[in-house]
């Protein structure tokens, strides 16, 4: 059998996808859709979605850990990471592999733990190492042919709630999750 075409998505790996415990998130085309607006004084502005951040808040209610790891620096995420509880914020990685190698050795957790989800060349060298690399819908060809697996929503539309659902189901924990924010789930 030869690779997947990038064309034909959402593959392989529900076992891979049950022993995440960390999951790195880029940014720029993931938790938006690659839009960099800067105004008049060179400040940066970014939009966020808003289901991105309630499932982050989810995965790690149910006692899973997430990281961000970003090439660029900037205030906006600052405050997002901070308002979803995000301790793991590295910014301005010039290289990301090297930097997730740290934070791993620093929570003592094997590659094959991870899972990340990525739009462009930057996180080629990471999707190549870990467990389970996911692309986003919109995300480069090549990116979208490392990964084990490929939203159908794009980077900033979603995509992440989406990635994060999907982990929380081959982890068998959906019911556990929405049990949570819905007790009539319970009733029927
Ligand atoms: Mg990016």
């Amino acid at each position: 059998l030869t690779a997947a075409a990038p064309s034909k998505p959402r593959r392989r790996g529900t076992a891979a996808a049950a022993r995440v415990d960390l999951l790195v998130l880029d940014v720029d085309g993931v938790l938006t859709d690659g839009s960099i607006y800067l105004d008049d004084l060179g400040r940066e502005i970014k939009r966020f979605h808003v289901r991105d951040g309630f499932g982050i808040k989810l995965w790690c209610r149910l006692g899973f850990r997430v990281a961000i790891i970003t090439g660029r620096r900037g205030r906006a995420l600052t405050h997002r990471a901070r308002e979803l509880g995000i301790t793991h914020l590295i910014q301005g990685a010039e290289a990301k592999w090297p930097a997730l190698q740290r934070l791993l050795a620093k929570m003592h957790l094997s590659p094959d733990r991870v899972a990340c989800i990525a739009d462009d060349w930057p996180e080629l060298p990471v999707m190549r190492r870990i467990g389970f690399p996911i692309a986003v819908a919109d995300a480069d060809a090549r990116v979208r042919a490392a990964a084990a697996w490929v939203t159908r929503r794009p980077g900033g539309h979603g995509a992440v709630r989406e990635a994060i659902d999907h982990l929380i189901h081959a982890k068998g924990l959906m019911p556990e999750a929405v049990r949570r924010y819905d007790g009539a789930h319970d009733e029927r």
